[in-house]
């Protein structure tokens, strides 16, 4: 039973921690879902912005190339300057990215300007596209850090490429602007949640464009940024998660870098708002199983509850019955002893006469009966007062028990001052030395009686035994044997046995 406790015990914890764990491995393995699931989504959408980059730097770069080359071929005379100026505004139409056009001569100083309002002779020599130029012999085409305009103040992204002369000397830069708004209008037209953002960076770290735009964010420097050499510096794609280091948002990002320029394209969506469909799953789900698990853990508890009522009242049964047991013994007990002498009563004497009378008749062996009574007894309590008479009973009955000491031998009040003795296994002669022993022991316990004509406590006995005993009634014949030799002591004087 208490085994029962403790396997119900064992039983309930396993079946609360197994579903506590495929539930944890449940929601776990749906946020891995739900995670992997928004990292296709929006790594395609970094490629497809990946792309537009891509389109509106190409259709900058044709340009560039073509100016560079007519500058080169033409030279910078006013009037191939003037045409120069009419071709560029007209591809300007068509080109909505486009925010303007310069030609810088060796020194920065602008020749030509494409749009009407910016004066031509402005000094860019200390931008960086203009450094990075007079300081490069490379004529690839340079993507420089965000610039704003000094007439408009607006911010525009820069791409740019080294002028030379045939010797290969540095005569100037020619650089398109593309109006950082052209690039934050087609990310402002996705929807990346509240939380979300898109940016451009060129691959060295420097963001150009941001969405949601602030412009504090143009141009700056992430390259020094962890998350950015972490997840950024070696590979063409890929996803993440972190914290931003511009506004402090855990964000899931994927970013794709262009093939063909230096940019990569960065698409994020804020974590808490891209994994709320899952929280509310999960936390429908905890819900559900945790109802679930108290309810199990309710009626488990009422269960181990009843077990142990259960163990504590069969224990108490146990104990009942023990006891139960113990008092039944005694009862026993006293039902066959005989409170006075405390030798057997009896209900003894006749249960274990017929017992012996059945295993005589079992075994064919004898079985013998000496029957003692006091010598004028009546006297003695007449004399000595009834008291004193029984003290005198229990020390002749303790003497008798003292005599009858072989296994089977039972010493019983037969009644009144009467007493017997079964000897099982004892032949008639047996049972006539027995019983002139017991009369020469009372003799020699040498108590008083001086209404006796012995002066002391005398005992007559009366001896009978039987062998192969079939035949019921064989106790009633026995005793009256007994009895009868018992009489014939008595009348031959006392003080002796008979048989
Ligand atoms: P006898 O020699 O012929 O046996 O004479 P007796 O006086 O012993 O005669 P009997 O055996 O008939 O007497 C029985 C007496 O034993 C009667 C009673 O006073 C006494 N007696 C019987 N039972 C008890 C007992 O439990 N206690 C006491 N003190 N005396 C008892
Ligand atoms: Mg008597
Ligand atoms: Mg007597």
């Amino acid at each position: 039973m208490k085994r029962d406790v403790g396997l119900a015990r064992f039983l309930l914890l396993a079946v609360v921690l197994s579903v506590s764990s495929a539930t944890a491995w449940q929601i776990w393995s749906t946020r891995e879902h739900a995670l992997a699931e928004i990292d296709v989504g929006n790594l395609n959408l970094a490629k497809a912005l990946n792309i537009y980059a891509d389109g509106v730097f190409t259709q900058s770069t044709v340009l560039l190339l073509g100016l560079s080359e007519r500058l080169e071929a033409e030279g910078r005379e006013l009037e191939s300057l003037r045409r120069i100026q009419t071709l560029v505004r007209g591809q300007e139409q068509l080109l909505d990215q486009l925010r303007g056009l310069s030609v810088l001569d060796a020194q920065g100083d602008s020749i030509l300007q494409s749009r009407t309002g910016e004066s031509s002779g402005n000094s860019s020599a200390e931008r960086a596209y203009f450094l990075h130029h007079r300081n490069s012999p490379s004529r690839d085409f340079f993507i420089g850090p965000p610039i704003k305009s000094r007439t408009s103040g607006e911010w525009g992204i820069t791409i740019s490429r080294r002028l030379e002369d045939p010797d290969g000397r540095f005569t100037g830069v020619v650089a398109v602007t593309l109006a950082v708004e052209s690039f934050l209008q087609p990310f402002g037209s996705i929807d990346i949640g509240s939380g979300g953002a898109i940016s451009l960076a060129t691959t060295s770290g420097q963001l150009l464009v941001r969405y949601p735009y602030r412009e504090q964010d143009v141009g700056r420097d992430i390259s020094k940024s962890p998350n950015f050499l972490r997840h950024y510096a070696d590979v063409a794609s890929g996803t993440a998660s972190f914290r931003s280091g511009l506004d402090g948002i855990p964000r899931i990002y994927a970013f794709r870098k262009s093939d063909r320029y230096p940019v990569v394209t960065t698409v994020a969506l804020g974590q808490s708002e891209a994994l709320r469909a899952w929280r509310r799953q999960a936390l429908l789900t905890l819900g559900v199983v945790g109802v679930l698990l108290a309810a199990m853990a309710m009626v488990g508890r009422r269960l181990i509850i009843n077990i142990q009522h259960r163990v504590s009242a069969e224990a108490s049964l146990m104990a009942t019955r023990e006891a139960l047991l113990k008092a039944n013994g005694r009862l026993e007990l006293l039902a066959t002893q005989d409170q006075l002498t405390g030798v057997a009563n009896r209900r003894g004497f006749d249960e274990t006469l017929s017992l012996e009378c059945r295993r005589a008749a079992r075994e064919g062996a004898a079985l013998a009966l000496v029957l003692v009574d006091l010598d004028y007894f009546k006297r003695f309590n007449d004399t000595y007062g009834h008291l004193a008479g029984d003290k005198c009973l229990q020390a002749v009955a303790a003497e008798l028990q003292h005599c009858a000491n072989r296994p089977g031998d039972l010493v019983a009040r037969y009644g009144g001052e009467e007493l017997a003795v079964i000897l099982p296994r004892t032949d008639l002669q047996g049972a006539k030395d027995f019983a002139d022993r017991l009369v020469a022991r009372i003799h020699a316990l040498n108590i008083s009686h001086r209404a006796s004509p012995h002066g002391r406590l005398t005992c007559s006995a009366g001896a009978s035994s039987f062998q192969e005993i079939h035949a019921d009634g064989v106790e009633h014949r026995l005793i009256e044997a007994a009895d009868r030799a018992l009489y014939e002591a008595k009348k031959s004087g006392r003080n002796r046995s008979a048989s």
